[in-house]
């Protein structure tokens, strides 16, 4: 049993009780971090121990990773060509716009 560092006895909740436990509500917080690589290793480490524990943030996870990779594709290369659901005066509308900027 390793003994908890002084710093711990500063976190809340959840994690007080548990050593290395965050809620679900910090986990949500650091999933941006967690994505682009620069949460730090420590919170990382706790932040892949909450998403093992917990089914609903392995839900919201993937959900969140599912929704980032949609609007990637949706905006990754502005030249690609206009969706045909995409209202006729819709584009007329957005190509005016940028002609006179
Ligand atoms: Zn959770």
């Amino acid at each position: 049993m390793t003994t908890p560092k002084p710093q711990s006895r500063r976190l809340h909740g959840a994690m007080f009780k548990l050593p290395l436990m965050i809620t679900c509500g910090e986990f949500e917080a650091f999933i941006m971090d967690y994505l682009d690589g620069s949460l730090p290793t420590i919170k990382r480490a706790v932040f892949k121990m909450h998403l093992f524990l917990c089914m609903d943030c392995q839900r919201y996870l993937a959900a969140y990773e599912r929704s980032i990779a949609l609007g990637k594709a949706a905006f990754d290369d502005p030249n690609d060509p206009v969706p045909a659901d995409v209202p006729e005066d819709l584009v007329q509308a957005i190509l005016a716009a940028k002609k006179a900027e």
